[in-house]
């Protein structure tokens, strides 16, 4: 008969866990330490440990009713200007309750040591909140746009609407159009000259990170492997597994804001 288990060994796979942690940790910063250029990609998980809901999950209360892809399309808005600004002035004032985490913070002092050190830095969003600029990055590319800034329909021209409420839905352009969230909605293209100077930095970085990110949605998800066939360091760092994670060098399994500063330096 079996005698009951040491506690040992049943405490040892956390340990073994916490080691594997920290031996990834240590060789991403080899990594870091190695590369001349950097590349990051950050995704909706970095901006939901900071409390910003996700897409869906921001459909409560009033908007329950409706469905994000159903809002987020320029149809919507041409049919319904009032509504779907309405829905984006509640997200923005979601976001501007929330604060940035120690993912932010720790990816604004990577690119100042990098930069510091003569290197090359590239921080690539999906998130349209403006968290990671409110950290300190300077310069990032928003590959979805921002709903900070709202563009008119009838002159194009752009701006920050930094009011909380819009002082009208749809606010209006000084030409009399109506203004729309400088967000790329479904249907829409991305900003070629924003998806250029991505694919760019993917395949010319030493070292290319995916945090936070599902690695589903295209033509974000092909810049791992752009910078991987390209001969670049690939990590990833995100709670559940992506199709990315048997592609990278190393995969770790858990939250930006809590893995990421274990990579830098103590700050003296
Ligand atoms: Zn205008």
């Amino acid at each position: 008969m079996d005698s009951p288990r040491p506690v040992e060994s049943i405490d040892r796979p956390k340990t073994v866990t916490e080691k594997d942690q920290q031996a990834q940790t240590e060789m991403i910063r080899r990594f870091l330490d190695q590369a001349d250029s950097l590349a990051v990609l950050t995704g909706a998980g970095v901006s939901a440990e900071s409390g910003i809901p996700t897409f869906r999950d921001a459909q409560t209360g009033l908007w329950a009713k409706y469905d994000p892809m159903e809002l987020a399309t320029p149809e919507a808005f041409a049919r319904d200007p009032a509504l779907v600004s309405r829905w984006y002035d509640e997200r923005r004032r979601r976001c501007a309750e929330c604060e940035p985490n120690p993912g932010h913070l720790a990816l604004a002092r990577l690119q100042d040591e990098l930069e510091a050190a003569g290197k090359r830095f590239t921080l690539i969003t999906q998130n349209v909140d403006r968290l990671h600029q409110r950290a300190g990055s300077r310069d990032p590319l928003e590959l979805h746009g921002t709903f900070w800034i709202w563009r008119c329909t009838s002159c194009g021209e752009e701006r920050e609407e930094r009011a909380i409420p819009l002082p009208e839905y749809p606010p209006r352009c000084r030409c009399g159009g109506a203004r729309r969230p400088g967000v790329v909605w479904f249907g829409e293209a991305l900003s070629e000259s924003v998806l250029a100077a991505a694919r760019r930095a993917a395949e010319h970085c030493e070292l290319f990170m995916s945090l936070g990110t599902s690695s589903l949605v295209e033509p974000a998800a092909s810049l791992g492997r752009i910078a991987s066939s390209a001969g670049a360091k690939t990590v990833e760092i995100n709670p559940q597994e992506t199709p990315l994670s048997s592609r990278v060098d190393i995969s770790v399994r858990g939250a930006t804001g809590e893995i990421l500063p274990l990579i830098l330096p103590a700050q003296g």
